[in-house]
């Protein structure tokens, strides 16, 4: 089997998969990136990246994990379609399934999968994510100064996206199925106290006008006193519906890491399904998971941040880590890598 183990595979090839990619080629591991369904990650889905150091004039979302992805490959690591869909993790070498029904041996994993955004399933929300729809607000709500905008969503992530967005915004308005928010106390107080921040209770976005062009222009909200007003509608109760001027539309209905694949592993999981890491002897965060040789980075280990730099950071230090893992196993007989693709 030795001839078919690879070194090191990295599932994912958003910014976190990028960056271990591109330090782990320059350390002569060779890695296999698995590019997953959504090859370039949730990077891809933005026009401007105008928070990302080095491009003081702000850099396309696409653009950026091409030229990501050059350099990667530039360095020799090599990029393969496929989505990991199961994994057996408790001994070497470390077996992975494709989806398309290939098993991959490898020494090492780094788990660079990503969260993904939940949408809403309004009308429109595939021509316009990234073009005035929105998933993050720390991303996309300086381009909103002075514009009305609207945030989907009840929960703490609501406030907390509301909250940020009115620095910028001259009113927020927070679309909330219910007439009850699920948010912690603090964050709905500290929302609803705020003179710029309105709440649509029992009320659900339908459709989000614009183009790619034009940008979001506005919506259509539908509305009924017994909450949940798209299923009302569906079972042909009348509801009411009325479309608002918005330049913004950001949803915060929450994330779902993609780590099934790692289910039942060992590698620790919080509650809704985000990595763990560890810290070393000292306390200092790594990027290893509680396997051996399994390392996590960028989004799928971090519901706090969220961004194209941490994620950036983290994919650098998963592939240090593997780098120093894999020393640990070196045998002098061995050949260091083989390439199966
Ligand atoms: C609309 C939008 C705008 C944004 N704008 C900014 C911004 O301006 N600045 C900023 O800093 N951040 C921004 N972000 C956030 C930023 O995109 C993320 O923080 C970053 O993409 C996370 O990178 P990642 O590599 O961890 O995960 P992702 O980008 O989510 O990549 C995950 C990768 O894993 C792959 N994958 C998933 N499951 C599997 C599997 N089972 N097997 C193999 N591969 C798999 C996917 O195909 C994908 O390639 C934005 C996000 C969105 C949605």
């Amino acid at each position: 089997m030795t001839e078919d183990v690879h070194d090191l595979v990295i599932a994912g090839s958003g910014v976190a998969g990028l960056s271990a990619a591109v330090y782990a080629a320059r350390a002569d591991l060779h890695p296999l990136v698995l590019e997953g369904d959504e090859p370039g990650g949730q990077l891809t889905l933005t026009t401007d990246v105008e928070n990302y150091l080095g491009f003081p004039d702000g850099v396309g979302g696409m653009d950026f994990i091409q030229r990501g992805k050059e350099q990667a490959e530039q360095f020799g690591a090599q990029f393969q379609h496929g989505r990991i869909e199961d994994a057996v993790l408790d001994e070497q070498p470390l077996e992975l399934s494709l989806s398309n029904g290939d098993t991959i041996y490898t020494r090492s994993l780094i788990a660079a999968t990503g969260a993904s955004a939940r949408w809403v399933g309004a009308e429109n929300e595939d021509e316009l994510m990234g073009h005035g729809l929105s998933t993050c607000a720390t991303c996309d709500g300086a381009f909103h100064r002075g514009d009305d905008v609207l945030v989907v969503g009840g929960g703490d992530s609501a406030m907390e996206e509301a909250l940020f967005l009115v620095k910028f915004a001259d009113s927020v308005t927070i679309v909330h199925r219910r007439e009850e928010l699920s948010a912690s106390e603090i964050m709905a107080d500290r929302a609803r106290e705020h003179d710029d921040i309105h709440f649509r209770w029992n009320t659900e976005l339908e459709t989000i006008h614009g183009s790619q062009e034009t940008g979001v222009t506005g919506a259509t909200l539908v509305s009924h006193s017994d909450g949940y007003p798209r299923e009302q509608a569906e079972s042909g109760i009348d509801v009411e519906r009325e479309t608002v001027d918005v330049s913004g539309v950001f949803y915060a209905v929450g994330h779902t890491p993609n780590t099934q694949f790692l289910d039942g592993t060992g590698v620790e999981q919080d509650e809704s399904g985000y990595l763990f890491t560890q810290t070393d002897g000292a306390g200092r965060p790594t990027a290893r998971t509680a396997v051996e040789g399994v390392f996590a980075a960028g989004d799928v280990a971090d519901p706090r941040y969220r961004q194209a730099i941490t994620s950036a950071g983290t994919g650098s230090m998963a592939a240090l880590d593997a780098e120093a893992f894999l020393e640990t196993l070196q045998d002098p007989d061995e050949p260091t890598s083989t390439m199966t693709a």
